[in-house]
């Protein structure tokens, strides 16, 4: 794990980021994490962080509220535990192991991406990612990655489709490969961008090489798949199951996370896997077990269903966690879920934000409540650094979205 160690990208272990509670230890895990070695991490986090864990929506393990003389002994302690976690470059696999969906497996090439990329201690940019997506059961494709492997069925075999800078949709198409290529190809991908310079993204090799979408007719790309949410029950191969919760706004703490890692191991699970969308895979299971987990999970407060609003609401901790914060965004997005109606539809409806950073949801959203000196901004399909078009009390906010003031969300959004 020394790669990991040394870099400092996306924060890993020892060099965290600083953010308004403190410093932020990100970890990619590169497989299913033992659980006994998942409660070590849990108490590590509780003793040395704040004891707030989040799974990121690229399904990154973040532990929050670490300060410079903690952080170094929480970074000893995970070390100790031997997860298997990114050495350098962050790649991102198909997150369920033993997935009869899969044609090809991803993770043995991504593990195997990650360790040689860390050897060569390529001097690349602190965000590039990669995803290595096998085809399976869970989607990858709304990821946005430098790098793209996605592998499709072909008369000839299973074949990986590359494609540079963007998620499954937006993504250059630059070839197709046989699996027994992928590791190469990355490897020399990844280096072609680290020598045109310490900053450089997989959008400039394409820019380099004076390559668009136009010019790469003859990589086509795949055809996409309708698949299943990480949340809910997931065949694997033997006959078994995991079963896929979310954390609540993308967070837990740790003593919550170490009570559902006993469950799941009474339930005779071995492991723990953050998944992207905020998701956490446990397995494997027997049905009835899988069921009985789910049942002890939300009693904890985990979301067991896909429909569950929150997983349509993305709020970052805000005040008081967050030094930065104006607004209680976790507490305000909590009582938002239970008392307001979502308007229809997939993915983010909502995002709560403690102040104009953004933190949580960079992206636009349909409707964005931030905090500012003047409470809560509202601002209409932008991201939490747009201009509000109005302002509500905090203490009002939550009437009004009410359906008796305005008919939902939607309307407030007009
Ligand atoms: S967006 Fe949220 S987490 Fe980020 S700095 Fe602002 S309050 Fe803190």
């Amino acid at each position: 794990m020394s790669g990991a160690y040394a870099r400092g990208a996306c924060p890993g272990l020892t060099a965290p980021m600083v953010t308004g509670d403190g410093l932020l230890a990100r970890l990619v895990p590169a497989a299913p994490i033992r659980l006994d070695a998942f409660i070590g991490l849990c108490a590590a986090a509780r003793a040395h962080g704040n004891g707030t864990m989040e799974i990121s929506a690229r399904g990154s393990l973040q532990i929050r509220g670490l300060n410079p003389v903690s952080a170094p002994l929480f970074a000893e302690a995970v070390a100790a535990l031997a997860i298997d976690i990114c050495e350098s470059v962050p790649v991102i696999a198909d997150p369920l192991p033993g997935d009869p969906a899969a044609l090809i497996d991803a993770n043995a090439i991504a593990t195997a991406l990650s360790h040689a990329a860390a050897e060569r201690m390529l001097p690349l940019a602190p965000k590039i990612s990669v995803v290595v997506d096998g085809g399976g059961r869970l989607d990858l494709d709304t990821l946005f990655a430098d790098i793209r492997l996605r592998a499709a069925a072909t008369s000839e075999g299973p074949r990986f489709h590359v494609a540079l800078a963007g998620d499954g949709a937006s993504a250059t198409p630059v070839g197709i490969i046989a699996p027994g290529e992928a590791l190469d190809a990355a490897l020399a991908l990844l280096t072609a961008i680290a020598e045109l310079g310490p900053e450089a993204r997989g959008a400039d090799l394409l820019r380099v090489h004076k390559v668009t979408g136009a010019r790469s007719g003859a990589a086509p790309r795949p055809v996409p798949q309708n698949r299943a949410q990480a949340i809910g029950l997931h065949p694997l191969k033997g006959g078994a199951f995991a079963f896929g919760l979310g954390l609540a706004f993308g967070h837990a703490h740790a003593e919550a996370l170490m009570r559902l890692a006993a469950i799941a191991s009474r339930n005779d699970a071995r492991w723990a896997r953050p998944a992207p969308d905020r998701a956490l895979l446990l397995g494997p299971l027997s049905e009835a077990n899988a069921t009985a987990t789910s049942r002890e999970a939300q009693e904890l407060g985990f979301i067991v269903e896909a429909r569950d609003p929150r997983r349509r609401i993305v709020a970052c901790p805000g005040a008081p966690a967050c030094a930065q914060g104006l607004i209680a965004a976790r507490a305000l997005a909590a009582e938002i879920a239970r008392d307001v109606p979502l308007p229809g539809g997939q993915g983010v409806a909502l995002h709560v934000s403690g102040c104009a950073k953004g933190c949580a949801h960079p992206a636009p959203a349909p409707l964005t409540i931030v905090g500012t000196e003047g409470g809560c901004g509202v601002i209409a399909n932008g991201t939490a650094r747009a201009a509000p078009v109005r302002y509500i009390e905090p203490r009002e906010l939550i009437a009004a979205l009410r359906p008796a003031s305005r008919n939902t969300l939607e309307a407030v959004n007009a």
